[in-house]
């Protein structure tokens, strides 16, 4: 027999790796600077030589301290070089045992989805347009993904809707800030809001809702403060991943943090530990927790993106494009020229624009241009852009 969703999540590709499927058939066919490939957060800058130089020292060590296993939470070492990080830059107190590391954002986030819910019983809230695999890991584990569209104009948490979408079922809210796919950092008086709503309703309810907070993007940012959510709101969970601020999204490293703010700490965590566990986590890649231990305040290269930023949002704005100011991240949200993004992107798709159609990400009339694309990628693709818009004249 064969596990009916289980076929469906593994026949049934995610619309961002379709495309990029798409765009590397094309490229083969065209030549690699025929086709303008925005789809995947692949990131773009060279990961650091900091990287590479931890990874020469570490290859030193003895094969067992190497290769073996660690213990499932991650190395002492490897937590405490993370808490002491976080509280050098968040001014908070936090230790080893508030860390627990794994294989990147992606199992850190199906595990706490697990972890706060029970199946058939719960909610997760989260702000659409939203990062499509959220919706996957809630399901998987047993809970509704509920979906509260962010305001329309700003792209912000519309706080009201979101307090109007909780009921006694709702577990957990996810934030994503700087967001995926709208490059949006919420402010810190969205955060406080949304903290007061979710007090509110944990009394209105006699329930506790836990704010996830995924943060693979909190590094990369345009000028503009992201606010540590756990000291704005308690009950709040941590997911990171250094796929995106060191480029190592092939190395699977990241971690869950647990504040000790948290009111139920020590319940949560185990909690994680327990979820990850049934999900099949052993322990996070050695090498890479060693890699942490040295390289964990090594800064991202946000000036690459920020290059590409510029020459996107000049060129498209030139072209009559509108689209969200992305403060974070290396997307940006492009209005599509028709209200049927599919449509738009079938039309960009024709002239080798491989954009991501906003229904990916669970709302109407966009697209999602990744800008962690060479430079020559953008300004090369500005012809292609430019006759787009003109097609819709
Ligand atoms: N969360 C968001 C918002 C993302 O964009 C991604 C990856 O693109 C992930 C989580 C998963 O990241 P990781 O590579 O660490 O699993």
């Amino acid at each position: 027999m064969i596990n009916a969703e289980m076929f469906g999540y593994g026949s049934e590709k995610s619309s961002i790796r379709e495309i990029a499927a798409y765009a590397a058939g094309r490229k083969a066919a065209l030549g690699a600077d025929k086709v303008f490939d925005f789809s995947l957060g692949n990131p773009s800058a060279p990961a650091p030589d900091e990287v590479r130089a931890s990874i020469e020292r570490a290859l030193t060590l003895p094969s067992m301290a190497l290769h073996g296993y660690t213990p499932a939470i991650g190395l002492p070492e490897a937590r405490q070089a993370v808490a002491a990080s976080l509280n050098r830059r968040y001014g908070v107190d936090y230790s080893a045992a508030d860390l627990f590391l794994t294989a990147g954002a992606a199992p850190a986030l199906a595990a706490t989805f697990r972890a706060l819910t029970e199946p058939g019983q719960s909610e997760i809230i989260v702000i659409a347009p939203y990062f499509p695999e959220y919706k996957l890991w809630i399901e998987a584990a047993g809970a509704r993904c509920v979906e509260v569209l962010a305001d329309e104009e700003t792209f912000d948490i519309d706080v009201d809707a979101v307090a109007a979408a909780i009921t006694a079922k709702t577990a957990a809210i996810v934030v994503d800030s700087p967001n995926n796919p709208t490059g949006k950092v919420y402010p810190e008086a969205t955060l406080r809001a949304l903290g007061r709503a979710l007090d509110e309703a944990e009394r209105r309810f006699d329930t506790k809702i836990t704010l996830v907070s995924d943060e693979p993007y909190r590094e990369i940012t345009y000028g503009c403060v992201v606010p540590w959510i756990p000291s704005i709101h308690d009950r709040t969970v941590v997911t990171y991943s250094y796929s995106k601020a060191l480029s190592l999204p092939g190395e699977r490293i990241g971690w869950v943090c647990v504040p000790p703010t948290h009111p139920e700490h020590d319940e949560v965590y185990a909690a994680v530990a327990g979820a990850s566990r049934i999900l099949g986590h052993v322990c996070a890649p050695s090498l890479f927790q060693r890699v942490l231990i040295d390289c964990v305040d090594v800064p991202a290269d946000v000036e690459a993106y920020a290059e590409n930023r510029e020459a996107l949002t000049r060129g498209l704005s030139e072209a009559g494009y509108s689209y969200v100011e992305p403060d974070g991240a290396f997307y940006l949200w492009v209005r599509a020229l028709e209200p049927d993004a599919n449509a738009f992107f079938e039309r960009a798709k024709a002239l080798e624009l491989l954009p991501v159609p906003s229904h990916s990400f669970g709302c109407k009339g966009w697209v999602r241009v990744g800008y962690c694309v060479p430079y020559s990628t953008i300004v090369d693709s500005m012809p292609a852009w430019r006759k787009l818009a003109e097609s819709y004249a």
